[in-house]
């Protein structure tokens, strides 16, 4: 061992910066040749399980030894999202500025509990949360959250919803309780599972969630929730909260939020809106037409880790009434107790200590401008649209769901084939298994649909046309 070793503290500054140089090199050349990478590891489950020491070393390890295993080990089980041929799921995708973000809040490590332990946190958040309010066309009564995720995000929204009540669940809970009736929750069969979550652990129960049925379109029936809504009430439940998408994780399918939102507010129920992929395709003017009532709803939440080319994990909910969210979290231990009449991010929600991420999307907000940020969705769009022509215009192939946003769902349907489930099955699995793009699917009444997503920051015709040729050469 070493003399430099055996000392105490940190890593050397020498070997800091040396290293330091190396992992920026070694990102760069991983940002370069992502397309000579297979998009899905190739992999098998517990191929690294077993390559990995089963305790941690006595003695500490040289920096480039622990590099080569990133090489060696981690590389090949990783899934490429930064592909550009990556469209399954939604395509998602950091940009380089998005990575200097997270490498210098890691460096910070701060934790923003009270302003005091994290004032750059405290005050930044809310700047570029503004900021991005303002692109997508929002009113200024919304005020932006950062939590890690879509699904952290939407609970919160419906714990918000349930404190709004004031049936005093935050002091008595709900257990044991006769005093209170069933309480509702409202979404549509094509909602995300986040929602069922939610009702799981905030103990309202799965049975309260209420599927509404979905049109042609995948679009929930708004008369159909305004009578469950009525129904239940006549049962003596107590409807709370309703979850309306636009941009559905299955379609990208778009609820009729003004509809919900009339019949929301006759009934006095809470509207939280889940934006969490389509959100972003706000800032783009000619797209506005599709969020249509969305200012009216209490909450929504997008996601600028989906398609704001800003690293996992950064999830933004939005609320009207901040006081409400206060309200529903805050609980303020004695030695947690300042003076400054200021605000103190643990507050809002159920984390202590928050992460420092509102400083990733203010550089990619800032690299790129609102401008670039514009051009780069609506190119995906416009090359998701381009895809489904193709798709239109071939025998063989045929569209399943309609393309509002930068999602195409479709299925191969050659005239000779009978069982077309098998058939695209099997052309998915091949594709992804080529390593050459990872494509996904889903049911839409009751077939086997593929999705083609196209979201990431380095995707350009000539991938779309590379996954046409594929498509087409496997029929
Ligand atoms: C992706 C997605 C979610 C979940 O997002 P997480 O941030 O991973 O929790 C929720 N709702 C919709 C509509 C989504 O597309």
């Amino acid at each position: 061992m070493s003399q430099l070793q055996k000392k105490l503290g940190d890593m050397p500054k020498e070997d800091f910066r040396k290293f330091g140089y190396e992992i920026i090199d070694f990102i760069a050349d991983y940002f370069e040749n992502l397309e000579h990478f297979p998009v899905l590891s190739q992999n098998q489950p517990n191929d690294l399980t077993n390559a990995l020491s089963k305790s941690a070393p006595i003695q500490g390890e040289s920096f480039p030894q622990i590099l080569e295993d990133v090489e060696n080990l981690i590389l090949p089980a990783v899934t490429h999202w930064n592909h550009p041929n990556f469209h399954g799921l939604f395509s998602t995708s950091t940009s380089s500025v998005g990575v200097f973000g997270e490498m210098l809040t890691a460096a910070f490590d701060m934790k923003a509990m009270l302003w005091r332990t994290s004032p750059a946190s405290t005050e930044l958040e809310p700047i570029v949360l503004d900021w991005l309010r303002q692109m997508m066309g929002l009113p200024a009564d919304f005020h932006g959250l950062i939590y890690d995720t879509a699904s952290i995000s939407t609970l919160h929204a419906i714990a918000m919803a349930r404190e709004k009540l004031n049936l005093g669940i935050r002091e008595k809970g709900m257990s044991g309780r006769t005093d209170l009736p069933l309480l509702r929750v409202y979404c549509s069969e094509q909602t995300h599972s986040s929602i069922d979550k939610a009702v799981v652990l905030l103990g309202l129960g799965t049975q309260s969630l209420v599927k509404i049925p979905t049109n042609e379109r995948f679009e929930m029936d708004a008369e159909k929730l305004r009578e469950a809504i009525q129904d239940d009430k006549a049962r003596g439940h107590l409807p709370f909260c309703v979850v309306a998408t636009i941009g559905t994780t299955s379609t990208t399918s778009i609820d009729p939020v003004d509809k919900i939102a009339d019949i929301c507010q006759r009934n006095n129920i809470f509207l939280h809106v889940d934006a969490a992929y389509a959100g972003s395709a706000a800032v783009v003017p000619e797209f506005q037409f599709y969020f249509k009532g969305w200012e009216r709803a209490d909450s929504i939440v997008t996601n600028p880790h989906k398609w704001f080319f800003t690293p996992f994990d950064l999830s933004v909910l939005y609320v009207k009434d901040l006081d409400l969210l206060k309200q529903t979290f805050s609980l303020v231990a004695e030695y947690l107790k300042v003076t400054e009449t200021v605000t103190n991010q643990m507050d809002y929600g159920i984390q202590l200590g928050r992460r420092f991420r509102s400083l990733k999307l203010w550089f990619v907000m800032r690299y790129f401008g609102q401008e670039g940020l514009i051009e780069r969705i609506r190119e995906h769009c416009r090359l998701a649209r381009l895809f489904a022509n193709w798709v239109d215009d071939s025998e063989n192939f045929e569209i399943l769901a309609p393309v509002p946003f930068a999602l195409c769902c479709f299925r191969a349907c050659p005239k000779n084939v009978e069982d077309l489930d098998v058939l695209n099955e099997k052309i998915m699995n091949e594709i992804n298994v080529s390593g050459e793009a990872y494509l996904s699917h889903t049911k839409l009444n009751g077939k086997f649909t593929l999705r083609l997503s196209v979201g990431s920051i380095r995707v350009e015709e000539r991938h779309l046309r590379k996954v046409w040729d594929l498509l087409n050469e496997k029929i």
